[in-house]
């Protein structure tokens, strides 16, 4: 019998001590063989949760025109990169490249890359985008896309990136007064969070955002240090060609305290170590320090402003009336559509759209 993903991670924390969070969450989400997203579809009505783009078309549809006002930005480049972040089945791309189509210049510079760490999920956007009339490959790191002009763009990405967690033991210690809470095990022998007994490592210390000296002792601190490594990939593929790189996802638009990782199964919270590999792991967005490293890098950085604000600014509610005028019994499924995406209690002001561009460039459209 093969070994439960579960009990893989016991085994490693009863041989090596406990994990880090963002370990933890790295073997759950993206072990090759076991892990969640390698080895399933998890998105849709049937799966375990749902995005903006797999509620309406209307979604991808306005972001196609946010990239083609973005590309006459950069110039109208003939070769554009139109780069996406974890796909998911590729629907986005597939609503975006449907309305930019209506600029034929667009789309006959568009060749889109996907950044996909699923090969389950990479199968799915084959078949999504088979018809799309652009070409349309993977990369597995944005190193590896062809220099050039470039749109990159990632819609509840970020929320699944690794994060580590940081308790203040002493808010008057600077840097040394954190220390991490890890993965172990109790005396049961079940996964939980143990506070370690020493100082944090310098690397989870050295870059914590702005906010983080307000903590307060036993104040919990979520940091994601692979957003530092994203923001310089772009950078340096700014360096050279101009580019916007365009996010999307759940979060506050300043620094908050408070463990925020949450696993979802068939659109219900379960427990986070209540069925490793089996469960969708995620953690709020900060946006404060995500725009905090982007603007050390020296890159252009918008607000990070409201879906609802942000989509109303597109034309979201034009498109609606479109779409109903264009099939009258669809009104109430387009109206209802609408109001998930941008309704305050809904995905409205949770989520956030964030901008990050290579310096010179207009303001992005729809954001300040
Ligand atoms: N953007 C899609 C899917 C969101 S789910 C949507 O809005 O519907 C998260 C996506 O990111 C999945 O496609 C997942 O496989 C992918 N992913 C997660 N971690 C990743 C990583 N480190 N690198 C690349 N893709 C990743």
């Amino acid at each position: 019998m093969t070994t439960s993903l579960e009990d893989k991670l016991k085994n490693r924390i009863r041989e090596a001590g406990p994990i880090s969070v963002a370990e933890y969450m790295t073997v759950c989400l993206l072990d090759p063989v076991q892990g969640y997203y390698p080895t399933r579809d998890p998105l849709g009505a049937d799966g375990d949760f749902i995005t903006a783009p797999e509620i309406s078309q209307m979604f991808g549809e306005v972001l196609g025109l946010w990239c083609v006002q973005s590309w006459i930005d950069l110039g109208r480049p003939n070769t554009l990169h139109l780069i996406e972040y974890g796909p998911g089945r590729g629907i986005m791309m597939s609503d975006m490249l449907r309305s930019a189509a209506l600029d034929p210049d667009f789309k006959s510079a568009v060749h889109v890359w996907l950044i996909e760490a699923s090969a389950a999920l990479e199968a799915v956007q084959g078949k999504t985008l088979g018809a799309a009339g652009v070409p349309v490959q993977w990369a597995a790191r944005l190193e590896d896309v062809p220099a050039g002009p470039s749109l990159i763009i990632g819609n509840e990405f970020l929320d699944c990136l690794p994060i580590q967690q940081l308790i203040c033991n002493d808010p008057f210690a600077g840097k040394d007064g954190w220390v991490e809470r890890r993965v172990g095990l109790d005396t049961e022998g079940r996964l939980c969070y143990v506070k370690s007994g020493v100082p944090a490592a310098a690397i989870l210390t050295d870059r914590l955002p702005k906010g983080a000296s307000d903590a307060r002792k036993d104040d919990l601190l979520e940091t994601c240090p692979s957003v530092a490594q994203i923001v310089d990939s772009l950078r340096s593929r700014f360096e050279n060609h101009a580019g916007r790189a365009l996010f999307i996802d759940y979060g506050p638009e300043t620094t908050e305290f408070g463990d925020t990782l949450q696993a979802l199964k068939r659109h219900q919270k379960v427990g986070v170590f209540s069925d490793p590999g089996n469960t969708d792991l995620t953690a709020r967005v900060d946006f404060a320090a995500l725009s905090e490293t982007a603007a050390a890098a020296g890159l252009d950085v918008s607000a990070a402003v409201p879906q609802r604000e942000f989509l109303s600014k597109l034309g979201i509610e034009m498109r609606a009336v479109a779409l109903i005028r264009a099939t009258l019994d669809a009104k109430p499924v387009i109206a209802r559509q609408l109001h998930r995406l941008t309704d305050a209690d809904e995905m409205g002001e949770l989520f956030k759209a964030i901008c990050f561009s290579s310096p010179g460039l207009p303001a992005p459209l729809g954001l300040r």
